[in-house]
């Protein structure tokens, strides 16, 4: 009882956030904790509220994309589901990879039966060297371009440049409509941590452009409880864009002097200040625009803004001072 009693209080002392819009949320989940259903003819994806994967059903079997542990056997509840009211194999065949992050697919080791595993050379490479036995390496990889024509379907799969990770591919389904680019944008959603802890900034920033020039109508994002539309994407793009605007304006407006003079002996001490200061100026804006518009912005804008931040002074050299 005494836990209960601390945990009841704990939760109370929690700060409060802006409610989230309803149209950020997606179809409520069946009793065991999912949600299956149609993207576009025999491409289906399953959410639990938080991640996604898809699979299409073929005559020669089920091509599974990524398989997050949140989701682990429901994934194969939801095939069997759509396979039976289908009438067709619910035996997985062909599994693809996303990219190698265990939070996507700490499940593929469930398919792991007479299963052919496709993936980027990138992804191989990181998976041999992380060795987690949840993540078995893709034995068939490619380096630019690849096209999948499995039981009559068509994938076209592309490594564009690093982004989110060093090995994020983009999985275009030309005769569905549909482009599945995982943790670059959440939409209705906000990036989580520091841009959805991504390594690469200006390679995550120019993403979803690049997702834009293909011709889709349905966007699997890998989070959240909805699928996504362009103007998920276009409103993805204005907040960066916004943000990188704001952040320019506060890394040359905040004066740097008095986190020195404070802190003269320990300069750690006033980087850390400034650092924060520079960062709570970006953000402000920011989330005052997007609070209501964006779910989360105001749980979420402020990591974003602090590693934006970094690679924009980091890898664009914005506001860089080079002594005299
Ligand atoms: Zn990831």
């Amino acid at each position: 009882m005494a836990s209960s009693t601390t945990g009841a209080s704990s939760a109370a002392a929690l700060p409060d956030y802006a409610p989230v819009p309803k149209s950020a949320y997606g179809p409520a989940l069946n009793a065991q904790g999912f949600y299956v259903g149609r993207v576009e003819r025999n491409l289906y994806w399953i959410t639990d509220g938080s991640y996604q994967c898809a699979f299409l059903t073929t005559k020669d079997g089920v091509v599974l994309f990524d398989a997050p542990p949140t989701l682990g056997g429901n994934i194969q509840r939801a095939v069997d589901e759509i396979a039976a009211a289908d009438g067709v194999s619910n035996k997985v065949t062909h599994f693809v990879y996303s990219h190698h992050h265990a939070d996507h697919n700490g499940a593929a080791s469930l398919f792991n039966k007479n299963v052919i595993r496709i993936g980027h050379e990138e992804t191989k490479r990181l998976l041999l060297r992380d060795n987690d036995p949840t993540r078995p390496a893709p034995e068939e990889t490619f380096a630019d371009r690849r096209t999948l024509k499995i039981g009559g379907e068509r994938i076209e799969l592309a490594w564009r440049g690093t982004n989110h990770s060093p090995d994020n591919i983009y999985i275009h389904f030309p005769d569905h409509d549909t482009l599945m680019l995982i943790d670059i944008v959440n939409p209705g959603w906000a990036p989580i941590s520091m841009c959805n802890l991504s390594e690469d900034i200006p390679g995550y920033v120019a993403a979803p452009a690049i997702a834009l020039e293909y011709p889709w109508k349905h966007f699997i994002g890998g989070h959240v409880g909805r699928l996504g539309t362009r103007d998920d994407i276009a409103l993805h793009q204005q907040y960066m864009a916004d943000m990188d605007a704001s952040i320019r304006k506060a890394l040359v407006s905040v004066d740097p002097t008095p986190f020195f003079q404070k802190y003269g002996d320990n300069p750690w001490a006033a980087v850390s200040a400034l650092f924060d200061a520079w960062t709570d100026a970006g953000a402000a804006p920011i989330i005052e625009k997007y609070t209501g518009v964006i779910a989360a912005a105001d749980v979420y804008t402020r990591s974003t803004v602090f590693w934006v931040m970094e690679s924009i002074r980091l890898d664009l050299g914005f506001a860089s001072y080079v002594h005299p």
